[in-house]
């Protein structure tokens, strides 16, 4: 233990050894797929293979579309192989960013949206016979301090005008439930936890045994627009009619929803797994994923291989829009320090990895969607934030549909004005400050839960 600026006790930083690159979930494919060379064409040509880049290949391939999909690393190397495994519906979402903007009507919808994200998946992985260690236990968004009531049950009335399913949890039914005593109270939502890493390769082989066309190691360097658009890559272009930008938090750098979404840095650590008594002492028996009403939210949650995976509680934005594929030793600070904070019981357990990703954000918090060029064939999707296990999947259906000439609901419901982002320098100014100020709050927060567990 050692003390940090802000007075607090903390572990000492994940050692340097425990930093991997391509997140904890996911290695490069033993059957990496070519890198495209020469010159080939397509129905569709998908740029990006995660959740949404796959999902897209398949659904197309349902409607027995031709499919080529660049991906510039292998599938599952952005976000979703990434990510904390989360196939959570609406509750959670940032209502009061978008509530305004679009109205009650469209607001139901885009709930309606979320929730159908969940199941979606949960369907997907049935059909498609994809074993990701699904635990449908539903996920509880917990208070660790009294203080957090308010924002918790104002987050829940808002969620019930707007559709969401969601229950109060009371101290009483938290500890009958067995959840760790850290966490006082919540409210549920549905879905539950799943290890992305198995979801996205479960995506890919199946993308494969449809006969999609991957190419791996194959970036997408530029794009031309026409009747016929042109995707060119180091060695080769593909041509299609139709092209889908499923980058996400990439995408800025490709030139296309540069003014729209921003990449934001989210980080995790995952600790070693827990003994049998260690885990017998926690209790937990349903494994609910947790998640708490900080202004940047924790979460908590054991995995299948009986290790604790936190994430979030402190983001990154790097200055233009970048997404550099290194380190944050401070956010893997602040995450062991929450682990700290809400196991004290585990002091000894030491952090096997942790790793980084990008999500990428409108400022409305709103997925973005649709499509662009002259021809409108030019089609995207991003910004569905900290959501994308549930959106990201389901927008592939979406996108699929519209590009066999069918507009679903959910699709138009989606339909919005999304807010211009600011030009940097303002935009770092604007981020930095707002993060700041948030983890700012978290640590006054975080302090009081300290002080009340010495009282
Ligand atoms: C640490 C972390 C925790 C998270 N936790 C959760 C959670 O619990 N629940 C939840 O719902 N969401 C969570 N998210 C968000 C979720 O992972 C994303 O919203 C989702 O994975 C996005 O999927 P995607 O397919 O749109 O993008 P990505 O998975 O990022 O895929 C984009 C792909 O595009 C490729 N690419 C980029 N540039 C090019 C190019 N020039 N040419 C070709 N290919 C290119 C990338 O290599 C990448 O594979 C988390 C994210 C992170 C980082």
């Amino acid at each position: 233990m050692s003390v940090n600026r802000f007075g607090e006790e903390t572990r000492s930083a994940p050692g340097a050894g425990a930093f991997r690159s391509i997140g904890g979930w996911v290695e490069q494919p033993v059957d990496l797929q070519p890198t495209l060379e020469g010159d080939i064409s397509a129905d569709v040509i998908v740029i990006g293979a995660g959740f949404a880049g796959l999902s897209t290949a398949l659904e197309l391939r349902s409607l027995g579309a031709d499919v080529v999909v660049l991906e510039r690393e292998f599938a599952g190397f952005g976000a979703s192989g990434r990510n904390a495994g989360y196939l959570a519906g609406s509750m959670g979402v940032e209502f009061e960013f978008f509530l305004k903007r679009v109205g009650l009507e469209q607001a139901r919808k885009i709930v309606a949206f979320y929730d159908e994200g969940v199941a979606y998946v949960e369907r997907r992985l049935r059909e498609l016979a994809i074993d990701c260690d699904y635990n449908p236990s539903g996920i509880i968004r917990a208070a660790v301090h009294p203080s957090q009531a308010h924002k918790l049950r104002k987050g829940m009335e808002l969620g019930l005008e707007l559709g969401s399913v969601t229950r109060y949890l009371d101290e009483g039914e938290m500890r009958a439930r067995g959840i760790p005593p850290a966490f006082l109270f919540g409210c549920t939502q549905h879905g539950g936890t799943l290890d992305p890493g198995k979801y996205v390769m479960g995506l890919r082989r199946a993308a494969l045994r449809a006969g999609v066309r991957l190419y791996e190691k194959t970036a997408l360097l530029s794009c031309s627009e026409g009747a016929t658009a042109t995707c060119w890559t180091e060695r080769g272009a593909a041509r299609a009619p139709f092209v889908v930008f499923a980058t996400n938090a990439y995408t800025p750098q490709l030139g296309l929803l540069r003014d729209k979404v921003v990449p934001l840095r989210v980080s995790a650590i995952e600790t070693e797994p827990l003994s049998a008594a260690q885990l017998e002492s926690l209790g937990w028996p349903g494994r609910e994923g947790i998640v708490t009403p900080h202004w940047t939210m924790e979460s908590h949650r054991l995995t299948a291989r009986d290790t604790l995976l936190i994430t979030t509680k402190q983001l990154g934005y790097a200055y233009g829009s970048r997404t550099p594929n290194e380190p944050d030793e401070a956010a893997y600070q602040a995450l062991a320090q929450a682990l700290n904070d809400r196991f004290p019981t585990l002091s000894g357990l030491s952090v096997r990895a942790c790793w980084s990703g990008y999500i990428s954000l409108a400022y409305d918090a709103l997925p973005v969607v649709g499509e662009t060029g002259p021809r409108r064939n030019i089609l995207y999707t991003a910004g569905c934030s900290g959501h994308g296990v549930g959106t990201q999947s389901l927008v592939g259906h979406l996108l699929a549909e519209r590009i066999g000439g069918i507009e679903h609901p959910l699709l138009a419901a989606l339909r919005h004005k999304t807010p211009t982002t600011l030009p940097e320098p303002l935009q770092w100014c604007a981020i930095k400050a707002a993060l700041g100020g948030a983890n700012g709050l978290d640590r006054h927060l975080n302090r009081k839960v300290r002080d009340a567990a010495h009282d």
